[in-house]
């Protein structure tokens, strides 16, 4: 495989070696100073970070030869130098992933009783440990138990929470973290030296953020990269082969989310498509990108971010033009992206990162507008206002009795008028039409007032409603997409919408969402539309998709 010879050439050969995991190297050499050996240990963390190379170590050092405690491991001794080839039969390397895991195990129970070779203790390392059987996690539980006192387990696991809770109780537990990009660059660094190569810093720091705390990762990419054979490893080189896109051109993308330019975003987008990006990769450089931002933004401590100067100049400049609303809807909405890149139909693969921009756009768009036109239709429109309901304890909630379509007997209907009940429907001098009067008079205040109370993006939602209607006691709202639908009923949403309307209108309502064409509507009037509306969310959405060319059949 290729990118592994370096990797074994500088596997770490002695606890100072191990990079980034301090914590656990100083508290296994404390030990073994004090002749504190436990007979069991359960080392934990993501790949490539340090365990395995650590459990040859301990096995090295509380088997080496060399006199004195401090000095183990020697790497010269007879036991070290054959536990560095491979070969010292008293180390036991058992991969618990592969098909011969239950028989490794069941021959380990067979052979665990005999006397070490030639090694004070037998040293099984097991990795990968969670992938054992129940039936192997049995037989391994059993001896934990009972440990013969030559023998010594290093369990080492990506994910302990599938290790059962018997057999983690059993081990001294070590924590790997992820290990910091600094120390993996001047790691990888020390490699470059030593192997005769040179390479920039932003070079070896790009190769650390990729491996994301993994030096094994790290040192793999290492090696593919300097197997071109370049003069000077450089960043543009990297780029190229891990599909990366430059920084800037991360930070001008969010230049147009600021500037609500969804034309030039859709074709920066566009443009980094045709130049063959890889798009996952784009979608997690813009992900990281936004949450520098959003904590620039929040922190305001710009020295945290691991960033190169010019980057980060850019990035304080946007943390003063982006709210942290507009930031944590860009967020979700690229983050969803993500996953819909998965399940994404061929034709048009960059679609859901174009409707995640679009969305991440123009609720910054609408947002500035909307104070604007609701202040306007305020001034024409006096809020309608009329009498309280009597209180109704079934007044509330769609799915009580009381929501289900009342059409009042003046309006042309195909359908019979269900009996009612005395206390419920329209009461005298107070019919329908009022009420979808004063909703319509009432609705860009409603929306500002939403944006306030439940967020921008239900706000959002709320604005790409087709068309409303009034049925008994109940405004409808009809919404053209079922994701916008769901975001206004779920959790406490509606009953917030609801508040909203009886606050703006002075009596009690009910609200129900419904799909357009779902439910018959006699009397479904499209909203106000004037000049000072802006184009919701969706028209936009579908308008620039549809501009690129893209044939939609489903959203959300
Ligand atoms: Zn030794």
């Amino acid at each position: 495989m290729a990118g592994q010879a370096l990797y074994r050439k500088w596997r770490s050969q002695t606890f100072e070696e191990v990079v980034g995991q301090e914590h656990v190297t100083l508290t296994l050499r404390n030990a073994l100073r004090d002749g504190r050996l436990s007979h069991a240990y359960l080392f934990t963390g993501v790949r490539g970070t340090g365990k395995t190379s650590l459990a040859r170590i301990l096995a090295k050092a509380i088997n080496c030869l060399d006199p004195d405690p401090q000095a183990r491991p020697c790497n010269h001794c007879a036991i070290c130098t054959a536990i560095t080839e491979g070969r010292q039969l008293d180390l036991i390397e058992i991969d618990a992933a592969s098909n011969r895991g239950i028989d490794e195990i069941r021959d380990l129970r067979e052979k665990i009783g005999f006397r070490p070779n030639e090694a004070r203790y037998k040293v099984y390392v097991i990795d990968e440990v969670h992938m054992l059987t129940r039936e192997a996690f049995n037989a391994l539980l059993k001896t934990l138990e009972e440990p013969p006192p030559h023998v010594v387990f290093i369990l080492a696991t990506t994910e302990p929470d599938r290790v059962p809770e018997t057999v983690r109780s059993r081990c001294q537990r070590f924590d790997f973290r992820r290990i910091p990009t600094a120390e993996i660059v001047e790691h990888l660094s020390a490699v470059v030296k030593s192997e005769g190569g040179r390479a920039a810093p932003e070079a070896l720091v790009a190769i650390a953020r990729r491996s994301t705390g993994s030096m094994r990762d790290a040192i793999s990419l290492l090696d593919q990269l300097l197997s071109y054979g370049d003069e000077v490893l450089g960043l543009a080189r990297v780029e190229g082969v891990l599909g990366l896109v430059n920084p800037q051109t991360i930070g001008r993308l969010v230049d147009t989310i600021a500037g609500a330019d969804a034309a030039a975003g859709l074709a920066l987008i566009n443009q980094l498509v045709a130049e063959g990006v890889e798009l996952g990769q784009l979608v997690d450089q813009i992900v990281a990108y936004l949450r520098g931002v959003l904590f620039v933004r929040v922190v305001q401590a710009p020295d945290l971010l691991d960033l190169p100067q010019d980057i980060l100049e850019i990035v304080v400049r946007q943390a003063e033009a982006l709210t942290p609303g507009v930031l944590l809807i860009a967020l979700h909405e690229f983050i969803e992206a993500r996953s819909a890149l998965r399940d994404q139909a061929p034709g048009v693969p960059q679609l859901p990162i174009e409707m995640a921009f679009l969305r991440a756009v123009l609720p910054a768009n609408s947002q500035a507008t909307a104070a604007g036109a609701a202040t306007a239709a305020v001034a024409v429109a006096a809020p309608a206002v009329g009498p309280a309901l009597p209180k109704s304890p079934q007044a509330r909630g769609a799915d009580a009795p009381a929501a289900a379509p009342q059409p009042v007997a003046s309006r042309p209907s195909s359908q019979p008028e269900p009996a009612r009940p005395a206390t419920q429907g329209t009461p005298p001098g107070e019919p329908a039409a009022d009420l979808l009067t004063a909703a319509q008079a009432g609705w860009e205040r409603f929306l500002s007032a939403a944006g306030k109370r439940c967020g921008m993006k239900v706000q959002a939602a709320l604005r790409s409603v087709k068309e409303i209607d009034v049925v008994g006691q109940a405004i409808v709202l009809q919404f053209a997409h079922a994701f916008a639908r769901d975001l206004v009923t779920e959790g406490g949403n509606r009953a917030q919408v609801e508040a909203l309307w009886e606050e703006l209108l002075q009596r009690k309502v009910q609200i129900r969402c419904t799909l357009v064409g779902e439910t018959p509507a006699p009397s479904a009037a499209p909203l106000l539309r004037s000049a000072a509306r802006p184009e919701n969310d969706d028209e936009a959405l579908l308008r620039g998709v549809q501009e690129l060319g893209a044939v939609v059949t489903r959203l959300g």
